[in-house]
């Protein structure tokens, strides 16, 4: 199969791609490279520099590679950053995407998956979420891509091209070769292994006042080779006929942001310190999804359930590019 995924140069695009070549796919990167690197594209994929808001360099891309499906990674995808610039995720986000979209329908691609959200589940009524909670987006971003999957269902309906939603939870973990590297980094994990590497004085964890066994937050950390496996199983279905889906994607498993700094420290063998800050805005006691579906109907479990294992293989990439990408 012939992939173009969008923001292959990004952190779960590329590894995404490493793992599509390596199960024999022909794949085509369309990166802006605004917050992916270069280097992180594998050297067997095609390489487009182009932007998503460029709709003529988007069609080009598609009419001249023709792939069987698209994988859309890029976007923006910061929570907290979307409530601060809603216009850049409720106007860039959706009309990036729907660039791709129309691109896609006018060249006849079959298969689309989405890069969606935890976030669209800001008030859960069970835990762990399962497909049929409720949707409320949580911020801007949740909603850009809550009205990306919208989109999705009308082209199912009016032009038989086929999608799955992919809702992640909190992706981490690293392959040998590829890493995450968001600049400025926010994520928990990377943030405390750069106290481990002594890049960084101290974690701040924030809050532990929460309703939650150690009154941390507690999320559902999924491998991103996990995440990279269930994208290409959902688009050999879609491409091999099966019909349009949306899964919720996880470990099944939460832990603490303690539990994370505890694993980390036994791990890299430093004390990281710590420090209680206050909350961070928009930050939910318990996220936790359950992939009973995905597992179901594809088969799709877990390689890597282990908070030690996901942390030890991320540790192992930040010792060996402890400057992520940058030479
Ligand atoms: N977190 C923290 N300190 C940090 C960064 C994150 O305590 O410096 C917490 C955050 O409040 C959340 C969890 O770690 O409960 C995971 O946050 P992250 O930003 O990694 O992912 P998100 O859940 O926002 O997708």
């Amino acid at each position: 199969m012939k992939i173009l995924v969008t923001g292959g140069a990004g952190y779960i695009g590329s590894i995404t791609v490493e793992r599509l070549i390596k199960s024999g796919a022909e794949v085509v990167v369309f990166d802006n490279l605004y917050q992916g690197h270069r280097d992180a594209v594998h050297p067997d994929a095609v390489f487009i520099q182009g932007d998503l808001a460029d709709k003529t360099a988007v069609e080009a891309a598609i009419a001249t590679h023709k792939p069987d499906g698209i994988m859309h990674f890029a976007s923006y995808t910061l929570v907290g950053e979307s409530v601060e610039k809603p216009f850049l995720y409720l106007r860039d986000n959706i009309v990036n995407g729907l660039n791709l979209i129309e691109a896609a329908i006018a060249n006849g691609v079959k298969g689309f998956i989405l890069s969606s959200t935890a976030n669209l589940f800001d008030d859960p009524e069970r835990m762990p979420i399962d497909e049929e909670e409720r949707i409320v987006p949580g911020s801007p971003y949740g909603e850009s891509k809550f009205i990306l999957e919208r989109y999705l269902y009308w082209m199912d309906r009016l032009y038989d091209m086929r999608y799955t939603c992919l809702r992640y939870f909190n992706a981490c973990g690293a392959t040998e070769t590829r890493g995450e590297d968001h600049d400025p980094e926010t994520h928990i994990i990377p943030l405390v292994l750069e106290v481990a590497l002594g890049q960084r004085e101290k974690i701040t964890i924030f809050g532990d006042d929460y309703d939650t066994p150690d009154g941390t937050c507690v999320r559902d950390y999924i491998h991103v080779v996990d995440l990279a496996e269930a994208h290409i199983l959902a688009m050999k279905e879609i491409l091999n006929g099966g019909h349009s889906r949306k899964y919720n994607l996880g470990n099944g498993r939460g832990f603490s942001v303690k539990q994370v700094i505890d694993t980390a420290r036994e791990v890299t063998g430093h004390p990281i310190p710590a420090e209680i800050g206050p909350r961070r805005a928009g930050d939910p006691d318990i996220l936790i999804a359950s992939s009973e579906t995905i597992n179901h109907e594809l088969g799709w479990k877990p390689i890597y359930p282990e908070l030690r294992q996901i942390i030890e293989m991320a540790w192992k990439w930040h010792v060996a590019n402890p400057k992520g990408y940058a030479k």
